[in-house]
């Protein structure tokens, strides 16, 4: 039987994407992220892992596979993507639902007994995988953490955890996390294209707008947690409807007409012991703790960290760069970015990885594609210096030049160093990339310009591009 709605499924799909008469739906890919898909699997797992340590995962098969076999039914629509999703039960009264990268999704106990419906419960779980296959969380952690996070990802290949990394940069599982709390243009995308994978799967989307509703009307104070991590992007319902307009009428067939049945044996199961709020609570005291700990005096050093005369040469997948001897690198998996600096002028701190001497190349995707590259480094800089809000204009106005024989943009900002007392000055180069920009920033405190300008201009002139 399954198999038989599936088919159907699928071939009302396929008419909808070809035939000319329906309107065409909106579709959406994912904004710019600087870990690889792989990278948001492994994260994921070790994310599950640890939250699976501190709830209570029902263990009634009857629930779990009642969840896991909606949850599958979504996980097959193409919009999906195909990643290793999960779906487990957690034993918590309050109103909630999470999706971690690559795929673990959990539904509280407390969601199934306040869904008035099955077609609720499949509509949070779609909005769940839109989360996953859109990598939202991912992309919020990638745009606050520009600088930071091409280096920490590139040392995944000395097989640390992601988590534990991302501990290093202040992001985790607790409240508020980047990871599960998401912008309302994610949101819009969450609504939107999870109305269509549960229409898809023969769900009623409507019932996902229904449920939130209910949850807005019934609040209470604070309202609950899928609320605060799942804000409201505006007119919510009205958003989901006009969507819903646009779609092929169909017979929403997907109920498995097992929820009572579900609810009763929700009811059935003794509170838990510990429950989610709590484990967060703990785990945001433990990080304070960490982080108290974690300033231990690295070796920075600034005579340490001047470049010497000599320069090597980098090969990277679309560029090759010059560097000088003394200061090492830290690719990326694929090589498609680099951070270039001397062990003591670079901290693993209370606030993450920092480079406060030396020298990044990567690559940035503007949200729109068709911007110029003076739009697409404004953007850059707004994203930069949202990842660190002592960063400032500098006092050179920024200049068109060329470098690698492509025309590029040289931006002057100021922020304070990792070198204590010290101004940072980082001079940022921006060159136009068919599918994005190119950026470099040249990294060392302001006082240190005479030790550095002749490295940094040696090192600009030896640019080459092959794109
Ligand atoms: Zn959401």
């Amino acid at each position: 039987m399954r198999g038989m709605r599936k088919g159907t499924t699928a071939v009302a799909f396929f008419l909808c994407a070809v035939v000319p008469g329906f309107a065409q739906l909106p579709q959406f890919k994912p904004g710019f992220n600087l870990f690889s898909k792989d990278q948001d699997v492994q994260l994921g797992k070790e994310s599950a892992g640890q939250i699976e340590k501190q709830v209570e995962v029902v263990n009634n098969k009857e629930l779990t596979d009642y969840i896991a076999n909606i949850g599958k039914k979504l996980a097959a629509q193409p919009q999906a993507d195909k990643y290793p999703y999960t779906f487990k039960v957690v034993n918590d009264k309050s109103i909630n639902a999470f999706a971690l990268p690559g795929g673990p999704a959990f539904v509280h106990t407390g969601l199934i007994a306040a869904a008035d419906n099955e077609a609720q419960i499949a509509g949070v779980l779609a909005h769940e995988i839109t989360h996953v296959a859109l990598r939202h969380g991912t992309n919020q952690v990638s745009k606050a953490n520009l600088i930071q996070l091409p280096a920490m990802l590139a040392s995944q290949k000395l097989g640390g955890g992601i988590l534990g990394q991302l501990g290093q940069l202040g992001i985790g599982l607790g409240a508020n996390s980047l990871l599960l709390k998401f912008s309302r243009t994610a949101e819009t995308q969450a609504d939107l294209m999870g109305a269509q994978i549960a229409a898809q799967a023969g769900y009623d989307p409507v019932e996902m707008a229904r449920f939130f509703e209910k949850l807005e009307a019934g609040g209470g104070q604070r309202g609950p947690q899928f609320l605060s991590d799942h804000p409201n992007p505006g007119n919510r319902m009205k958003a989901i409807q006009d969507m819903i307009k646009q779609m092929p009428q169909r017979n929403y067939a997907g109920d498995s007409g097992q929820l009572a049945r579900m609810k009763t044996l929700v009811a059935g199961i003794p509170a838990p012991k510990k429950t989610m709020a709590q484990a967060q609570a703990q785990e945001q005291a433990q990080g304070q703790q960490q982080g108290g700990t974690a300033t231990t005096p690295a070796g920075l050093s600034l005579p340490n960290s001047r470049p010497s005369g000599r320069m090597q040469q980098f090969q990277g997948k679309e560029f090759r760069i010059s560097y000088p001897e003394n200061w090492q690198t830290a690719p990326s998996q694929d090589n498609s970015s680099v951070t270039i600096a001397p062990p003591s002028g670079a901290q693993q701190g209370q606030n993450g990885l920092s480079v406060g001497y030396g020298t990044i190349v990567a690559f940035y995707k503007p949200q729109n594609a068709n911007v110029s590259l003076w739009q697409a480094t404004d953007e850059l800089v707004s994203q930069l210096r949202g990842g660190d809000p002592s960063m400032r204009a500098g006092r050179d106005m920024p200049v068109e030049t060329r470098v690698g024989g492509k025309s590029a943009i040289v931006t002057s900002l100021y922020a304070n160093s990792i070198f204590q007392g010290q101004t940072e000055l980082d001079r940022l180069v921006t060159v136009a990339h068919p599918s994005g920009i190119m950026y470099i920033v040249f990294i060392s405190p302001d006082s240190e310009r005479q030790y550095v300008d002749q490295a940094f201009n040696q090192m600009l002139r030896s640019v080459q591009f092959s794109f």
